[in-house]
């Protein structure tokens, strides 16, 4: 999977098992492929980490970049092992001569290596400057792509990662106008599911409307099968990813007559894991009011009245059915949809 340069933005992970445990780790990176994840990171902290590695990226259905902090030697093992990538933060690798290893054999295998700076362990040297922390970062970054480049390695991809949204944006934005290498974006320990998906769309989403960011990552204390569900969304409400179900549906009030939240989460559940190779638009509205003209507007739509919900296809004429049968008629139709050809009028 290509990054940068004319290739779609893509969703990245990084596993939470054990990485000596090869089945355990086996299993998440399909579950992740399966949600619709891209490219896996798996860290090596450990000597006794590598021949699992070397396993898992032989039998990993997705490319797989290690993750290696302090040790140059794991970094150069895992190249060996058949990484497709590494990342490392090179303040924390050993010193230069160990950095200039990593390159030189990240170059003979022809792999990527991500710098990655995280505002949390930024060098000494930047501890009393008058800088932002964006800047601090950016400037950091920039010396060890110079580094890099002094030593003829090109094949670079940068993160700047802050747990603080605003820092985050400020220091890609810099980093942006800095240089041309790919940008894997995320906000870093976000926290939970909740918390983080809103300052994971934020901080990534306002950046990826700016047009920044290569690679994304969205990075939750939970499942690592939900940071791909809340990527994937990211992709999809930023306009960069022309796939899967997109539902728009009111917030109700005094005018709904039906139970909307229950019709929306049963459709949400049936809908779940359907991924059509082009974007569909789904409305479910709970009235009158605005229901029509959006459920007209959607491919397709179902807006409720008093007693019937009155299903739209690409603003065609409606379909009357009761509300206990209209989910599945509207599951039924969108993958009709999804199939071709608009489903007829009965
Ligand atoms: Fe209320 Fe109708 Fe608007 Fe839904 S669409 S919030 S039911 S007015």
């Amino acid at each position: 999977m290509g990054i940068g340069g004319k290739h779609p933005v893509s969703i990245q992970s990084m596993t939470s098992t054990d990485t000596r445990d090869v089945d355990a780790t086996l299993n998440q990176i399909i579950a992740l492929k399966d949600a619709g994840c891209e490219i896996i990171r798996v860290a090596v902290p450990a000597k006794e980490a590598l021949a699992p590695f070397k396993t898992i990226v032989e039998k990993s259905p997705l490319p797989v970049v290690a993750d290696i902090h302090f040790d140059a030697y794991l970094a150069l093992k895992s190249i060996e092992a058949g990484a497709q990538g590494i990342r490392i933060n090179p303040g924390n690798i050993g010193g230069n001569k160990k950095v200039k290893e990593i390159l030189k054999a990240a170059n003979e295998k022809n792999i990527p290596v991500r710098i990655g700076v995280n505002a949390g362990s930024l060098e000494k040297k930047y501890w009393h400057s008058p800088d932002s922390n964006a800047e601090k970062m950016v400037a950091s970054v920039m010396d060890k792509v110079k580094f890099f480049e002094d030593n003829q390695f090109f094949n670079i991809k940068i993160s700047l990662k802050s747990s603080d949204v605003s820092q985050t944006v400020q220091a890609y934005r810099l980093m942006d106008q800095a240089c041309d290498y790919p940008l894997h974006l995320g906000v870093t320990e976000a926290g939970t599911f909740f918390s983080g998906s809103i300052k994971s769309a934020i901080g990534i989403g306002s950046l990826l409307l700016e047009g920044i960011g290569n690679t994304i990552r969205v990075s939750l204390t939970d499942d690592p099968v939900q940071e791909i569900k809340v990527a994937k969304e990211i992709l999809k409400v930023t306009g960069l990813r022309k796939t899967g179900i997109e539902i728009i549906s009111c917030p109700t009030c005094s005018r709904t007559s039906v139970d909307l939240i229950s019709l929306v989460q049963e459709a949400e559940k049936e809908l779940a894991g359907f991924e059509p190779q082009k974007k569909i638009v789904v409305a479910i509205m709970g009235c009158e009011v605005n229901g029509p003209g959006e459920a007209k507007e959607a491919d397709i739509g179902i807006a409720f009245s008093q007693k019937y919900g009155y299903i739209f296809k690409k603003g065609k004429m409606p379909e009357k059915i009761e509300p206990h049968r209209s989910i599945a008629r509207l599951v039924e139709l969108i993958k009709e949809f999804a199939g071709g050809e608009t489903p007829p009028l009965p």
